[in-house]
């Protein structure tokens, strides 16, 4: 399941956050629409990502896992595409949720990033392991307990609740965006040639996940 969600927040055009993700959806969508998997694949838009739904019974992505889990749907893969259009070559660029990250990453914002929470950590490494032996741009992965902040601020945390694997792919938005959640967060702002190279990363990570 490849899912973003396509609200934007009050006052936001939302361009990066997330008209990146739900832009990848659709193309991945495309890409995969003669294709022959072995696996369901299906592509989502979720509503009500953001506050005041955010972690709310209203969150779409919440009611759409827990109908899954009603139907016993079995998702072995859940990726949610989050924020993934915006790099920078600037030093010190990337912060992180804590000083203790910064230590054991870069402080450029110009890779793509993978997060999970721990129970999510096999889907994550394997992920990150296709990823990297097909995409052209730097990526790093972190599987880490949901209550940092950023690690659940998406749609996978909807997945989670119902005992589903699931990632996210996120340029790490707040701590990387200077626009995020501002309105001043357009099209102008991201890089087309890194984000291309994220989501053509991911039709290969979709095509081997289905081997
Ligand atoms: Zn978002």
């Amino acid at each position: 399941m490849i899912g973003a969600h396509y609200d934007s927040v009050f006052g936001s055009p939302g361009a990066n956050d997330n008209g990146t993700g739900m832009a990848a959806t659709l193309a991945l969508a495309r890409r995969f629409a003669s294709a022959k998997p072995k696996h369901t694949l299906r592509f989502v838009a979720f509503v009500n990502e953001e506050p005041p739904y955010f972690l709310s019974g209203e969150m779409g992505s919440l009611v759409y896992a827990g109908r899954c889990k009603a139907h016993g749907d079995k998702i072995f893969a859940m990726i949610s595409l989050e924020t993934i259009g915006y790099f920078s070559d600037a030093p010190n660029s990337q912060t992180y949720p804590s000083p203790g990250l910064g230590l054991f990453y870069p402080k450029i914002g110009n890779f793509i990033g993978f997060v999970s929470n721990v129970h999510s950590r096999a889907l994550l490494r394997r992920v990150i392991a296709l990823f990297r032996k097909h995409a052209k741009i730097p990526s790093e992965g972190a599987s880490l307990p949901a209550f940092i902040p950023g690690v659940s601020w998406s749609d996978q945390w909807s997945f989670w609740q119902h005992g589903y694997p699931a990632i996210m792919v996120t340029d790490t938005a707040p701590f990387r965006y200077p626009y995020y959640h501002s309105s001043n967060d357009t099209p102008d702002k991201l890089d087309y040639d890194r984000f291309t190279l994220v989501v053509s990363g991911m039709e290969k990570v979709i095509q081997e996940l289905d081997k």
